[in-house]
């Protein structure tokens, strides 16, 4: 058996054929990191149609999943000690880097996909966590599940070839990454910045933070809430520079500064 175990509860298996081709999971499968086990959520419908879905009550558009097919195939599931069940829903807390972390220390995740108008609402009790992938709304609980299963597995041990690379990236420190180049130095007229080819490693490790500052403030301003990085003297600077621009901007009349 594998470290880390994905049982998945879906009408759609094929749609995991998708990890097979996908470079680091791959890996992580063949080299028995991780085992996706697919349960096949028609096996246990009912009767000879195998029937998973039906009517809401109250009337409506469309089907939702019944109660006792995913029960069923629930409870057939062999759990591990340390076990998490999600379901996939876009009225679940939306996904951040951080629940794939927490996650990354268990070593089953069950993942239950809704199909159609969604499930009987007697489903959500068997989830530990109800998961959205985003503030849109999907055919089906397959995609967030591959993303859940992809995010998590390259934070496992021995699944990426440089582990480094985890320290930096996006979201990691709520910061986003700093520009990244490789060869050419130049190309169409676009040149990498001195600095990462002085070899100088203080300074580039300074650069790389201020302009993952920059470009958070930029981007996701939202994401620099901690007090810390409030106070660290590089954010002050960006946040102190950004002001003026603004001013200038909107002109005396109104001087209007982003509330943090
Ligand atoms: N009518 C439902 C949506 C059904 S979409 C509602 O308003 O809540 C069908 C299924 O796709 C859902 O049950 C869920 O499993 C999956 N799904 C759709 N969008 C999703 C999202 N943003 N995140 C996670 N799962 C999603």
């Amino acid at each position: 058996m594998s470290s880390f175990n994905f049982d998945v509860i879906t009408l759609f298996p094929k749609a995991f054929e998708l990890i097979n081709n996908l470079g680091v999971i791959t890996r992580a499968i063949d080299k028995n990191l991780i085992d996706v086990n697919l349960h096949d959520l028609r096996k246990y419908g009912e009767g000879s149609y195998k029937k998973v879905d039906d009517k809401p009550y109250g009337g409506g558009s469309g089907m939702v999943l019944k109660p006792e097919p995913i029960y069923k195939v629930y409870e057939s599931i062999k759990k591990s000690p340390k076990s998490k069940t999600l379901l996939m829903t876009p009225q679940g807390k939306v996904l951040k880097q951080n629940d794939l972390v927490r996650w990354s220390t268990l070593d089953q995740i069950i993942i239950i996909c809704g199909q159609y108008e969604g499930f009987d609402e007697r489903i959500r009790c068997l989830a530990d966590e109800e998961i959205s992938i985003g503030d849109y709304v999907l055919s089906g609980g397959e995609i967030p599940a591959v993303s859940i299963i992809n995010g998590l597995t390259r934070l496992l041990p021995g699944t990426l070839g440089d582990p480094e690379s985890l320290v930096d990236e996006s979201h990691n420190s709520s910061l986003l990454e700093y520009p990244q180049y490789t060869r050419p130095i130049v190309f169409k007229d676009m040149k990498v910045p001195d600095i990462l080819v002085s070899g100088n490693h203080e300074e580039i490790k300074s650069w790389r933070r201020q302009k993952s500052i920059e470009r958070t403030f930029e981007r996701r301003s939202d994401l620099i809430s901690n007090e810390i990085y409030k106070k660290s003297p590089q954010v002050k600077r960006v946040i102190e520079e950004s002001n003026q621009s603004k001013k200038f901007i909107i002109g005396n009349e109104f001087e209007i500064y982003p509330d943090w």
